[in-house]
């Protein structure tokens, strides 16, 4: 049972393990060698190139950062394309436009490889336990052929619709984290300049009508102010922009979606790009020189 892994950052490193746990024999390329290194110390096979990983598999996982790094790897110089055929299956699991995943499967149906996106939620906590929430786009044939894998990784997986239909809802879901935190942080700032015990309000409204997955991870880094990325702010204005230019392309009004990104914006200018997406409450605290981390 061999399946290849290209990607191995925060999240493709803990997927690739867990392939790799349950017993495949897990081929894995990253453009850092130490990333390949490192997943090579839990039971991955390392490859040079991303022929060697195309040699050895006909199902490759790609875990990369946006839709650019995916064209790349899959229709580039050296790419999966190049050396694929038509047993070759790509399951993308990359965030990227939904737009980019349909040119790029176009692309790759003409050589007959079947591609899918299959986007992820959930950060590195159910990267690393295989509980992520997976969201699938391509055909029902193709899906089948790749939920043994989602069965490994996830926790739950939904074939949402055709191929681009995973990054669509993806998007959906950027945009809610991203109006969450915010709220968050703009609550819990209120709260801190009010006087109040930021700590006890969290405990007092997490089991209420305003708790969330969102508020139980990001409440307690924000009281402790740790940052340290989990979630790069860079990498939610990467998906806030593949989804205001779906939003322009759509015509749909994204007034809330817009206002963060310009928040993030001020954030990454200000040096905090590769921290956690949760260090949005700082550009509250730039206005008002309040820190609510205790
Ligand atoms: P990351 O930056 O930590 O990892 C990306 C990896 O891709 C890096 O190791 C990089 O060296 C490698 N890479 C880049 N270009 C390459 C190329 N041409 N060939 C081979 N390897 C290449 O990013 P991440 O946090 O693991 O996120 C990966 C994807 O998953 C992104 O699309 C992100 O939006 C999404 N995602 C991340 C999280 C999270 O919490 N980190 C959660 C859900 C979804």
């Amino acid at each position: 049972m061999k399946v290849g892994f290209i990607g191995l950052g925060i999240m493709g490193y803990h997927m690739a393990c867990n392939l790799s746990k349950s017993g495949y024999q897990v081929y894995v390329y990253d453009i850092m060698p130490e990333a390949v290194k490192r997943t090579e110390k839990s039971g991955c096979i390392g490859c040079a190139s991303i022929k060697e990983v195309v040699g050895q598999c006909d199902d490759i996982i790609t875990m990369l950062p946006n839709g650019p790094h995916v064209k790349s790897v899959v229709l580039g110089d050296g790419g999966i394309a190049e050396f694929g055929n038509r047993g070759t299956f790509i399951i993308d699991m990359s965030s990227i436009a939904p737009e980019v995943s349909r040119e790029i499967a176009e692309r790759l149906n003409q050589k007959g490889i079947h591609m899918m996106d299959a986007p992820v939620s959930g950060g590195e906590p159910k990267a690393a336990d295989g509980t992520l929430a997976i969201m699938a786009g391509g055909s029902r044939e193709d899906f089948e052929r790749a939920s043994k894998y989602f069965d490994i990784l996830g926790a739950s997986a939904i074939l949402v619709g055709n191929v681009g239909s995973g990054n669509t809802c993806k998007l959906t879901n950027q945009m809610i984290v991203a109006v969450n935190i915010a709220a968050l942080s703009e609550g819990l700032q209120l709260a801190a300049r009010a006087g109040a015990d930021v700590e006890k309000v969290y405990e007092a409204i997490k089991g209420g009508l305003a708790g969330s997955a969102v508020m139980n991870a990001k409440a307690p880094m924000m009281l402790e102010g740790n940052y340290k990325p989990g979630f790069k702010i860079d990498l939610h204005i990467k998906d806030l922009t593949n989804a205001m230019e779906t939003g322009y392309a759509t015509h749909t009004p994204m007034p809330l979606t817009a206002q963060i990104m310009q928040m993030f914006q001020v954030l990454k200018a200000d040096g905090c790009g590769q921290e956690d997406h949760g260090a949005l409450i700082k550009y509250y605290q730039k206005l008002t020189g309040t820190d609510v981390a205790q």
